[in-house]
Protein backbone atom coordinates (compact mmCIF):
# COMPACT_ATOMS: atom_id res chain seq x y z
CA UNK A 1 0.00 0.00 0.00
CA UNK A 2 0.94 3.71 -0.14
CA UNK A 3 0.11 6.33 1.80
CA UNK A 4 -3.33 7.52 0.82
CA UNK A 5 -4.64 3.93 0.24
CA UNK A 6 -5.54 4.16 4.11
CA UNK A 7 -7.58 7.20 3.77
CA UNK A 8 -9.77 5.91 0.69
CA UNK A 9 -10.79 3.04 3.13
CA UNK A 10 -11.54 4.96 5.57
CA UNK A 11 -13.52 7.00 3.28
CA UNK A 12 -15.55 4.12 1.69
CA UNK A 13 -16.17 2.36 5.12
CA UNK A 14 -16.84 5.71 7.11
CA UNK A 15 -17.48 9.08 4.56
CA UNK A 16 -19.12 10.73 7.42
CA UNK A 17 -17.25 10.02 10.50
CA UNK A 18 -15.15 12.45 12.03
CA UNK A 19 -11.45 12.30 10.57
CA UNK A 20 -9.63 15.30 12.15
CA UNK A 21 -10.43 17.97 14.57
CA UNK A 22 -8.54 21.15 15.57
CA UNK A 23 -9.73 22.51 18.42
CA UNK A 24 -8.00 25.59 18.39
CA UNK A 25 -9.30 26.80 15.20
CA UNK A 26 -13.10 24.82 15.86
CA UNK A 27 -12.30 23.32 12.44
CA UNK A 28 -13.90 19.99 11.73
CA UNK A 29 -13.19 17.60 8.93
CA UNK A 30 -15.28 14.34 8.13
CA UNK A 31 -13.11 11.43 6.25
CA UNK A 32 -15.00 12.53 3.24
CA UNK A 33 -14.32 16.42 3.10
CA UNK A 34 -10.84 15.10 4.57
CA UNK A 35 -9.74 13.14 1.34
CA UNK A 36 -11.36 15.95 -1.10
CA UNK A 37 -9.23 18.98 0.61
CA UNK A 38 -6.29 16.46 0.29
CA UNK A 39 -7.50 16.23 -3.40
CA UNK A 40 -7.27 19.51 -4.10
CA UNK A 41 -3.91 20.51 -2.24
CA UNK A 42 -2.23 17.41 -3.99
CA UNK A 43 -3.25 18.63 -7.74
CA UNK A 44 -2.47 22.23 -6.60
CA UNK A 45 0.90 20.64 -5.44
CA UNK A 46 1.03 19.25 -9.38
CA UNK A 47 0.52 22.63 -10.59
CA UNK A 48 2.81 24.57 -9.07
CA UNK A 49 4.84 21.91 -10.68
CA UNK A 50 5.56 19.66 -8.19
CA UNK A 51 7.44 16.50 -9.43
CA UNK A 52 7.85 13.14 -8.31
CA UNK A 53 10.63 12.66 -5.52
CA UNK A 54 10.76 16.35 -5.57
CA UNK A 55 11.26 17.80 -1.69
CA UNK A 56 8.68 19.98 0.06
CA UNK A 57 9.34 21.78 3.64
CA UNK A 58 6.76 22.19 6.28
CA UNK A 59 7.68 24.30 9.01
CA UNK A 60 4.84 24.61 11.10
CA UNK A 61 3.29 23.98 14.79
CA UNK A 62 0.89 21.60 14.79
CA UNK A 63 -2.41 22.50 12.54
CA UNK A 64 -4.85 21.08 10.12
CA UNK A 65 -3.22 22.08 6.80
CA UNK A 66 -0.08 19.88 8.52
CA UNK A 67 -2.26 16.84 8.32
CA UNK A 68 -3.53 18.00 4.64
CA UNK A 69 -0.20 18.44 3.23
CA UNK A 70 1.20 15.07 4.72
CA UNK A 71 -1.30 13.22 2.47
CA UNK A 72 -1.25 16.03 -0.35
CA UNK A 73 2.44 15.20 -0.98
CA UNK A 74 2.07 11.34 0.00
CA UNK A 75 -0.44 10.98 -3.41
CA UNK A 76 1.53 12.39 -5.67
CA UNK A 77 5.00 10.92 -4.56
CA UNK A 78 6.67 14.36 -3.28
CA UNK A 79 8.80 13.30 0.06
CA UNK A 80 7.73 15.90 2.82
CA UNK A 81 10.20 17.27 4.86
CA UNK A 82 9.12 17.69 8.47
CA UNK A 83 10.83 21.03 9.92
CA UNK A 84 11.19 21.45 13.79
CA UNK A 85 9.48 24.51 14.81
CA UNK A 86 11.54 25.39 17.24
CA UNK A 87 14.09 26.03 14.77
CA UNK A 88 15.25 29.58 13.95
CA UNK A 89 17.41 30.71 10.75
CA UNK A 90 20.43 28.93 11.47
CA UNK A 91 18.92 25.52 11.45
CA UNK A 92 16.22 26.46 9.07
CA UNK A 93 18.63 27.42 6.06
CA UNK A 94 20.64 23.71 6.67
CA UNK A 95 17.53 21.96 6.67
CA UNK A 96 16.38 23.41 3.78
CA UNK A 97 19.70 23.28 1.88
CA UNK A 98 20.29 19.71 3.21
CA UNK A 99 17.56 18.21 1.59
CA UNK A 100 17.31 20.32 -1.68
CA UNK A 101 13.48 21.69 -0.48
CA UNK A 102 11.42 23.14 -3.67
CA UNK A 103 8.04 24.29 -1.94
CA UNK A 104 8.03 25.29 2.34
CA UNK A 105 4.78 25.52 3.84
CA UNK A 106 5.26 27.65 6.61
CA UNK A 107 3.23 28.85 9.55
CA UNK A 108 2.78 32.81 10.69
CA UNK A 109 0.45 31.25 13.23
CA UNK A 110 2.40 30.78 15.83
CA UNK A 111 2.86 33.02 19.15
CA UNK A 112 6.02 33.63 19.93
CA UNK A 113 8.65 33.58 16.30
CA UNK A 114 7.68 35.56 13.08
CA UNK A 115 8.10 33.23 10.62
CA UNK A 116 7.78 35.26 7.67
CA UNK A 117 10.73 37.34 8.57
CA UNK A 118 12.69 34.22 9.00
CA UNK A 119 11.65 32.40 5.91
CA UNK A 120 12.65 35.76 4.05
CA UNK A 121 16.24 35.93 6.09
CA UNK A 122 17.08 32.63 4.58
CA UNK A 123 15.58 32.86 1.28
CA UNK A 124 18.40 34.09 -0.61
CA UNK A 125 20.72 31.41 0.57
CA UNK A 126 18.61 28.37 -0.77
CA UNK A 127 18.97 28.40 -4.40
CA UNK A 128 16.76 25.55 -4.43
CA UNK A 129 13.95 27.37 -2.85
CA UNK A 130 11.39 28.67 -5.50
CA UNK A 131 8.08 29.05 -3.66
CA UNK A 132 6.98 29.20 0.01
CA UNK A 133 2.98 29.04 1.14
CA UNK A 134 2.29 30.67 4.09
CA UNK A 135 -0.65 28.47 5.92
CA UNK A 136 -3.62 30.74 6.64
CA UNK A 137 -2.68 33.25 4.41
CA UNK A 138 -3.34 34.61 0.86
CA UNK A 139 -0.44 32.27 0.10
CA UNK A 140 -2.21 29.26 0.67
CA UNK A 141 -5.35 30.32 -1.25
CA UNK A 142 -3.41 31.25 -3.97
CA UNK A 143 -2.12 27.84 -4.16
CA UNK A 144 -5.38 25.69 -4.44
CA UNK A 145 -6.12 28.10 -7.21
CA UNK A 146 -4.35 26.08 -9.36
CA UNK A 147 -5.87 22.96 -8.35
CA UNK A 148 -7.47 23.06 -11.99
CA UNK A 149 -10.29 19.86 -12.39
CA UNK A 150 -8.17 18.64 -15.13
CA UNK A 151 -5.19 18.15 -12.72
CA UNK A 152 -7.60 15.33 -11.10
CA UNK A 153 -6.44 12.68 -13.85
CA UNK A 154 -3.07 13.45 -13.77
CA UNK A 155 -2.79 13.15 -10.30
CA UNK A 156 -4.74 10.08 -10.83
CA UNK A 157 -2.23 8.56 -13.07
CA UNK A 158 0.54 9.92 -10.32
CA UNK A 159 -0.74 8.14 -7.94
CA UNK A 160 -1.13 4.78 -9.31
CA UNK A 161 2.66 4.95 -10.61
CA UNK A 162 3.59 4.75 -7.16
CA UNK A 163 5.80 2.30 -5.34
CA UNK A 164 5.42 1.14 -1.79
CA UNK A 165 9.06 1.56 -1.36
CA UNK A 166 9.90 5.24 -2.95
CA UNK A 167 10.92 7.48 -0.23
CA UNK A 168 8.22 9.43 1.20
CA UNK A 169 9.40 11.51 3.79
CA UNK A 170 12.35 13.12 5.70
CA UNK A 171 12.05 13.14 9.41
CA UNK A 172 14.75 14.54 11.72
CA UNK A 173 15.61 12.86 14.44
CA UNK A 174 15.53 14.93 17.79
CA UNK A 175 19.15 15.81 18.28
CA UNK A 176 19.10 14.44 21.63
CA UNK A 177 22.80 13.40 21.61
CA UNK A 178 23.59 15.96 18.85
CA UNK A 179 22.68 17.45 15.90
CA UNK A 180 19.67 15.76 14.00
CA UNK A 181 19.93 13.68 11.37
CA UNK A 182 17.66 13.12 8.37
CA UNK A 183 15.76 9.64 8.39
CA UNK A 184 14.62 8.82 4.49
CA UNK A 185 11.49 6.64 4.99
CA UNK A 186 8.97 5.17 2.71
CA UNK A 187 5.49 4.56 2.41
CA UNK A 188 5.54 0.88 3.36
CA UNK A 189 8.32 2.11 6.37
CA UNK A 190 5.98 4.66 7.95
CA UNK A 191 2.50 3.35 6.76
CA UNK A 192 2.65 -0.35 8.31
CA UNK A 193 3.60 0.83 11.77
CA UNK A 194 1.30 3.51 12.36
CA UNK A 195 -0.86 0.16 11.49
CA UNK A 196 0.44 -2.01 13.65
CA UNK A 197 1.06 0.43 16.35
CA UNK A 198 -2.89 1.49 16.16
CA UNK A 199 -3.52 -2.46 16.27
CA UNK A 200 -1.55 -3.30 19.22
CA UNK A 201 -4.11 -1.09 21.07
CA UNK A 202 -7.52 -2.11 19.28
CA UNK A 203 -8.30 1.43 17.73
CA UNK A 204 -11.35 1.32 15.35
CA UNK A 205 -13.79 4.01 14.31
CA UNK A 206 -14.99 4.83 17.77
CA UNK A 207 -11.51 5.98 18.72
CA UNK A 208 -10.45 9.69 19.30
CA UNK A 209 -7.22 9.96 19.75
CA UNK A 210 -5.42 13.64 21.23
CA UNK A 211 -2.40 14.43 19.95
CA UNK A 212 -0.87 16.82 21.50
CA UNK A 213 2.77 15.49 20.81
CA UNK A 214 4.47 17.35 17.28
CA UNK A 215 3.37 16.49 14.22
CA UNK A 216 6.76 17.46 12.79
CA UNK A 217 7.97 14.34 15.10
CA UNK A 218 7.25 10.91 14.13
CA UNK A 219 5.39 10.32 17.21
CA UNK A 220 2.73 12.52 16.01
CA UNK A 221 2.70 11.81 12.32
CA UNK A 222 2.97 7.94 12.39
CA UNK A 223 2.18 7.03 15.83
CA UNK A 224 -0.82 9.93 15.61
CA UNK A 225 -1.91 10.41 12.29
CA UNK A 226 -1.16 6.77 10.17
CA UNK A 227 -2.66 5.02 13.26
CA UNK A 228 -5.75 7.26 13.06
CA UNK A 229 -6.81 7.04 9.71
CA UNK A 230 -5.46 3.39 8.85
CA UNK A 231 -7.70 2.44 11.59
CA UNK A 232 -10.65 4.91 10.57
CA UNK A 233 -9.96 6.72 14.07
CA UNK A 234 -10.52 10.47 14.54
CA UNK A 235 -7.50 12.96 15.18
CA UNK A 236 -7.58 15.60 17.81
CA UNK A 237 -5.49 18.64 17.55
CA UNK A 238 -5.80 20.02 21.11
CA UNK A 239 -3.38 23.34 20.19
CA UNK A 240 -0.45 24.48 18.30
CA UNK A 241 2.36 23.35 20.37
CA UNK A 242 1.62 21.58 23.59
CA UNK A 243 0.47 23.34 26.51
CA UNK A 244 -0.90 20.69 29.21
CA UNK A 245 -4.63 23.01 29.93
CA UNK A 246 -5.38 22.64 26.25
CA UNK A 247 -4.72 19.52 26.25
CA UNK A 248 -6.89 17.77 29.23
CA UNK A 249 -9.65 20.41 27.62
CA UNK A 250 -9.85 18.70 24.21
CA UNK A 251 -9.86 15.56 26.09
CA UNK A 252 -12.92 16.20 27.86
CA UNK A 253 -14.28 18.28 25.08
CA UNK A 254 -14.06 16.19 22.31
CA UNK A 255 -14.84 12.65 24.45
CA UNK A 256 -11.26 11.62 23.45
CA UNK A 257 -10.34 8.14 24.13
CA UNK A 258 -6.75 8.19 23.46
CA UNK A 259 -4.16 10.22 24.94
CA UNK A 260 -0.35 10.71 23.92
CA UNK A 261 2.66 12.10 25.22
CA UNK A 262 6.03 12.06 26.59
CA UNK A 263 6.67 11.46 30.06
CA UNK A 264 7.27 14.95 30.78
CA UNK A 265 3.83 15.71 29.46
CA UNK A 266 2.08 13.50 31.30
CA UNK A 267 3.89 14.81 34.32
CA UNK A 268 3.23 18.34 33.94
CA UNK A 269 -0.48 17.68 32.90
CA UNK A 270 -0.77 15.88 36.44
CA UNK A 271 0.54 18.66 38.12
CA UNK A 272 -1.97 21.11 37.16
CA UNK A 273 -3.54 22.37 40.07
CA UNK A 274 -6.76 21.91 38.86
CA UNK A 275 -5.96 18.35 37.22
CA UNK A 276 -8.90 16.98 39.27
CA UNK A 277 -11.28 18.95 37.89
CA UNK A 278 -11.36 17.98 34.12
CA UNK A 279 -13.57 14.99 32.99
CA UNK A 280 -11.24 12.38 31.74
CA UNK A 281 -13.76 9.76 32.12
CA UNK A 282 -13.68 9.11 28.27
CA UNK A 283 -10.03 7.53 27.79
CA UNK A 284 -9.41 4.17 27.79
CA UNK A 285 -5.82 4.05 26.38
CA UNK A 286 -3.00 6.54 24.89
CA UNK A 287 0.82 6.08 24.26
CA UNK A 288 3.93 7.16 26.31
CA UNK A 289 7.11 7.13 24.27
CA UNK A 290 10.13 9.00 23.62
CA UNK A 291 11.44 8.85 27.38
CA UNK A 292 11.70 6.44 30.42
CA UNK A 293 8.36 6.90 32.18
CA UNK A 294 9.17 7.25 35.72
CA UNK A 295 6.67 4.66 37.66
CA UNK A 296 4.64 7.06 40.10
CA UNK A 297 3.82 8.71 36.93
CA UNK A 298 2.65 5.45 35.37
CA UNK A 299 0.33 4.65 37.99
CA UNK A 300 -1.02 7.53 38.00
CA UNK A 301 -1.67 7.85 34.24
CA UNK A 302 -3.21 4.49 34.98
CA UNK A 303 -5.20 5.50 38.21
CA UNK A 304 -6.46 9.16 37.53
CA UNK A 305 -6.53 9.70 34.00
CA UNK A 306 -8.56 6.29 33.72
CA UNK A 307 -6.03 5.04 30.86
CA UNK A 308 -5.87 1.23 32.06
CA UNK A 309 -4.92 0.62 28.63
CA UNK A 310 -2.28 2.97 28.17
CA UNK A 311 0.44 1.52 26.09
CA UNK A 312 4.53 2.19 26.40
CA UNK A 313 6.22 2.28 22.85
CA UNK A 314 9.83 2.51 22.45
CA UNK A 315 11.05 3.35 19.14
CA UNK A 316 13.64 5.85 16.91
CA UNK A 317 12.95 7.91 14.04
CA UNK A 318 15.63 5.71 11.99
CA UNK A 319 12.94 2.65 12.69
CA UNK A 320 9.61 4.28 11.36
CA UNK A 321 9.28 4.36 14.64
CA UNK A 322 8.56 1.96 17.06
CA UNK A 323 9.99 -1.84 17.02
CA UNK A 324 8.55 -2.18 20.82
CA UNK A 325 5.32 -1.97 22.65
CA UNK A 326 3.22 -3.24 25.47
CA UNK A 327 0.25 -5.27 25.31
CA UNK A 328 -3.08 -3.70 26.45
CA UNK A 329 -3.22 -6.68 29.16
CA UNK A 330 -0.01 -6.18 30.33
CA UNK A 331 0.43 -5.93 34.26
CA UNK A 332 1.66 -2.49 35.50
CA UNK A 333 5.05 -4.35 36.26
CA UNK A 334 5.74 -5.16 32.38
CA UNK A 335 4.55 -1.70 31.49
CA UNK A 336 6.38 0.51 33.52
CA UNK A 337 9.74 -1.82 33.68
CA UNK A 338 9.88 -2.52 30.15
CA UNK A 339 8.97 -0.93 26.80
CA UNK A 340 7.40 -4.03 25.89
CA UNK A 341 7.89 -6.89 23.70
CA UNK A 342 8.61 -6.64 19.85
CA UNK A 343 6.28 -6.02 17.19
CA UNK A 344 5.01 -8.19 14.25
CA UNK A 345 6.88 -8.76 11.51
CA UNK A 346 9.79 -6.56 13.42
CA UNK A 347 13.11 -8.86 15.00
CA UNK A 348 15.08 -7.64 18.00
CA UNK A 349 18.26 -8.16 19.20
CA UNK A 350 20.98 -7.89 22.44
CA UNK A 351 24.23 -7.13 20.99
CA UNK A 352 28.12 -7.06 23.10
CA UNK A 353 29.96 -4.49 21.44
CA UNK A 354 31.37 -7.23 19.17
CA UNK A 355 28.25 -7.95 17.55
CA UNK A 356 27.63 -11.12 19.18
CA UNK A 357 23.96 -11.93 20.55
CA UNK A 358 24.16 -11.94 24.55
CA UNK A 359 22.21 -14.26 26.71
CA UNK A 360 18.62 -12.66 27.88
CA UNK A 361 19.27 -10.90 31.05
CA UNK A 362 22.16 -9.32 30.09
CA UNK A 363 22.85 -5.95 28.81
CA UNK A 364 23.65 -4.69 25.39
CA UNK A 365 22.94 -2.52 22.66
CA UNK A 366 19.74 -3.09 20.93
CA UNK A 367 19.58 -3.90 17.23
CA UNK A 368 16.22 -3.95 15.25
CA UNK A 369 15.64 -5.31 11.76
CA UNK A 370 12.69 -5.84 9.53
CA UNK A 371 9.79 -3.65 6.88
CA UNK A 372 10.48 -0.47 9.82
CA UNK A 373 14.04 -0.24 8.78
CA UNK A 374 14.75 3.25 7.06
CA UNK A 375 15.86 4.03 3.58
CA UNK A 376 18.96 5.63 4.77
CA UNK A 377 20.12 8.84 6.51
CA UNK A 378 19.09 12.08 3.44
CA UNK A 379 22.70 12.10 1.32
CA UNK A 380 24.70 10.91 4.54
CA UNK A 381 25.86 7.49 3.19
CA UNK A 382 28.53 7.21 5.72
CA UNK A 383 25.98 7.83 8.77
CA UNK A 384 23.62 5.22 7.45
CA UNK A 385 26.52 2.73 7.11
CA UNK A 386 27.90 3.68 10.90
CA UNK A 387 24.22 2.83 11.83
CA UNK A 388 22.43 0.16 9.63
CA UNK A 389 24.75 -2.75 9.05
CA UNK A 390 25.16 -4.41 5.94
CA UNK A 391 22.56 -7.42 7.69
CA UNK A 392 20.37 -4.75 7.74
CA UNK A 393 20.30 -4.57 11.44
CA UNK A 394 19.66 -0.95 12.97
CA UNK A 395 21.78 -0.36 15.49
CA UNK A 396 20.13 1.74 17.90
CA UNK A 397 23.05 3.53 20.36
CA UNK A 398 20.34 2.09 23.53
CA UNK A 399 21.76 -0.04 25.91
CA UNK A 400 18.91 -2.45 26.45
CA UNK A 401 18.23 -5.96 28.50
CA UNK A 402 15.78 -8.89 27.00
CA UNK A 403 13.97 -11.00 29.76
CA UNK A 404 12.64 -14.58 29.60
CA UNK A 405 9.79 -13.72 28.36
CA UNK A 406 10.92 -11.50 25.50
CA UNK A 407 9.83 -8.08 27.31
CA UNK A 408 12.41 -5.55 26.86
CA UNK A 409 14.03 -3.13 29.54
CA UNK A 410 15.74 0.18 28.00
CA UNK A 411 18.68 0.52 30.76
CA UNK A 412 19.67 3.97 28.88
CA UNK A 413 21.59 5.60 25.72
CA UNK A 414 25.39 4.01 25.18
CA UNK A 415 26.06 7.69 24.88
CA UNK A 416 24.93 8.94 28.54
CA UNK A 417 26.41 5.57 30.47
CA UNK A 418 29.02 7.14 32.84
CA UNK A 419 32.29 5.24 33.54
CA UNK A 420 33.09 6.28 36.91
CA UNK A 421 36.52 5.37 38.06
CA UNK A 422 35.84 1.90 35.86
CA UNK A 423 32.12 1.21 36.80
CA UNK A 424 29.42 1.56 34.60
CA UNK A 425 26.57 3.68 36.19
CA UNK A 426 23.20 3.86 34.55
CA UNK A 427 21.63 7.32 34.95
CA UNK A 428 18.39 6.18 34.74
CA UNK A 429 18.31 3.98 37.70
CA UNK A 430 19.73 6.67 40.12
CA UNK A 431 16.78 8.86 38.75
CA UNK A 432 14.21 6.36 39.26
CA UNK A 433 15.98 6.59 42.64
CA UNK A 434 15.89 10.08 43.43
CA UNK A 435 12.58 10.24 42.07
CA UNK A 436 11.17 8.95 45.38
CA UNK A 437 12.79 11.94 47.43
CA UNK A 438 10.33 14.09 48.84
CA UNK A 439 12.07 17.76 47.91
CA UNK A 440 12.81 16.24 44.24
CA UNK A 441 10.01 17.26 41.88
CA UNK A 442 12.28 16.17 38.31
CA UNK A 443 15.71 14.76 38.10
CA UNK A 444 18.31 14.11 35.84
CA UNK A 445 21.62 12.63 36.15
CA UNK A 446 24.74 13.10 33.64
CA UNK A 447 28.23 12.71 33.93
CA UNK A 448 30.74 15.05 34.04
CA UNK A 449 34.94 14.60 33.67
CA UNK A 450 36.66 14.16 36.98
CA UNK A 451 40.27 14.47 37.63
CA UNK A 452 40.12 11.26 39.95
CA UNK A 453 37.69 9.39 38.53
CA UNK A 454 37.34 10.06 34.70
CA UNK A 455 34.21 10.86 35.58
CA UNK A 456 31.44 11.84 38.04
CA UNK A 457 28.15 11.84 39.06
CA UNK A 458 26.19 15.19 39.15
CA UNK A 459 22.32 15.15 39.45
CA UNK A 460 20.49 18.07 38.22
CA UNK A 461 17.30 18.60 40.05
CA UNK A 462 14.03 20.74 40.28
CA UNK A 463 12.86 21.10 43.60
CA UNK A 464 9.10 20.93 44.64
CA UNK A 465 9.81 23.90 46.43
CA UNK A 466 12.01 26.50 44.85
CA UNK A 467 12.70 27.93 48.13
CA UNK A 468 13.37 24.79 49.71
CA UNK A 469 15.50 22.94 47.75
CA UNK A 470 17.33 19.72 48.96
CA UNK A 471 21.33 20.11 49.60
CA UNK A 472 24.01 17.57 47.78
CA UNK A 473 24.39 16.24 51.96
CA UNK A 474 20.53 15.84 51.80
CA UNK A 475 20.44 14.04 48.36
CA UNK A 476 24.14 11.74 49.33
CA UNK A 477 22.03 10.99 52.78
CA UNK A 478 18.94 9.75 51.29
CA UNK A 479 21.43 7.75 48.84
CA UNK A 480 23.89 6.32 51.29
CA UNK A 481 23.27 2.22 52.46
CA UNK A 482 20.83 2.45 49.64
CA UNK A 483 22.66 2.20 46.22
CA UNK A 484 26.23 1.33 45.65
CA UNK A 485 28.93 4.23 46.82
CA UNK A 486 30.01 4.78 43.50
CA UNK A 487 26.51 5.74 41.94
CA UNK A 488 26.09 8.48 44.82
CA UNK A 489 25.95 11.76 43.39
CA UNK A 490 29.14 13.60 44.31
CA UNK A 491 27.54 16.96 42.26
CA UNK A 492 24.30 18.61 42.74
CA UNK A 493 22.92 21.94 40.60
CA UNK A 494 19.82 23.13 41.52
CA UNK A 495 17.40 23.87 38.34
CA UNK A 496 14.23 25.75 37.45
CA UNK A 497 13.82 23.31 34.48
CA UNK A 498 15.95 21.35 32.03
CA UNK A 499 16.81 21.97 28.34
CA UNK A 500 14.15 20.02 25.81
CA UNK A 501 13.97 19.27 22.41
CA UNK A 502 10.75 19.78 20.89
CA UNK A 503 10.13 16.38 21.12
CA UNK A 504 9.93 16.68 24.40
CA UNK A 505 13.07 15.30 25.79
CA UNK A 506 16.09 16.26 28.01
CA UNK A 507 19.21 17.47 26.17
CA UNK A 508 21.73 15.84 28.82
CA UNK A 509 24.04 16.81 26.53
CA UNK A 510 23.68 20.15 27.33
CA UNK A 511 23.77 19.44 30.56
CA UNK A 512 26.69 17.74 30.91
CA UNK A 513 28.18 20.69 28.81
CA UNK A 514 27.35 23.87 31.00
CA UNK A 515 27.65 21.92 34.26
CA UNK A 516 31.19 20.40 33.22
CA UNK A 517 33.38 23.03 35.20
CA UNK A 518 30.80 24.17 37.48
P1 LIG B 1 19.19 12.06 18.13
O1 LIG B 1 19.23 10.74 17.44
O2 LIG B 1 19.13 13.19 17.16
O3 LIG B 1 20.22 12.25 19.18
P2 LIG B 1 16.85 11.03 19.49
O4 LIG B 1 17.57 9.73 19.47
O5 LIG B 1 16.24 11.47 20.78
O6 LIG B 1 17.79 12.18 18.94
P3 LIG B 1 14.41 10.13 18.31
O7 LIG B 1 14.51 9.32 17.07
O8 LIG B 1 13.28 11.07 18.45
O9 LIG B 1 15.72 11.00 18.39
O10 LIG B 1 14.36 9.21 19.61
C1 LIG B 1 14.79 7.87 19.65
C2 LIG B 1 15.39 7.56 21.01
O11 LIG B 1 14.49 7.86 22.07
C3 LIG B 1 15.73 6.10 21.20
O12 LIG B 1 16.98 5.78 20.61
C4 LIG B 1 15.75 5.99 22.74
O13 LIG B 1 16.98 6.43 23.28
C5 LIG B 1 14.69 6.96 23.18
N1 LIG B 1 13.42 6.28 23.48
C6 LIG B 1 12.37 6.13 22.66
N2 LIG B 1 11.35 5.50 23.27
C7 LIG B 1 11.76 5.23 24.53
C8 LIG B 1 11.15 4.59 25.67
N3 LIG B 1 9.91 4.12 25.63
N4 LIG B 1 11.90 4.47 26.80
C9 LIG B 1 13.15 4.95 26.83
N5 LIG B 1 13.77 5.57 25.82
C10 LIG B 1 13.09 5.72 24.67
MG1 LIG C 1 18.78 8.80 17.99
Amino acid sequence: DTIGDDLDRAVAAWPEREALVDVASGRRWTYARFAEDVDRLACALLGSGVAKGDRVGIWAVNCAEWVLVQYATARIGAIMVNINPAYRTHEVEYVLNQSGISVLFASVSHRTSDYRAMVEQVRGSCPQLREVVHIADPSWDALLGRATPDLREECRVRRSELSCDDPINIQYTSGTTGFPKGATLSHHNILNNGYFVGELIAYTEQDRICIPVPFYHCFGMVMGNLAATSHGACMVIPAPSFDPEATLQAVQQERCTSLYGVPTMFIAELNLPDFATYDLSSLRTGIMAGSPCPVEVMKRVVAEMHMEQVSICYGMTETSPVSLQTRMDDDLEHRTGTVGRVLPHIEVKVVDPAGVTVPRGTAGELCTRGYSVMLGYWNEPDKTAEAVDPGRWMHTGDLAMMREDGYVEIVGRIKDMIIRGGENVYPREIEEFLYKHPKIADVQVVGVPDERYGEEVLACVIPRDPADPPTLQEVRAFCEGRLAHYKVPSRLQILGSFPMTVSGKVRKIELRETYAHK
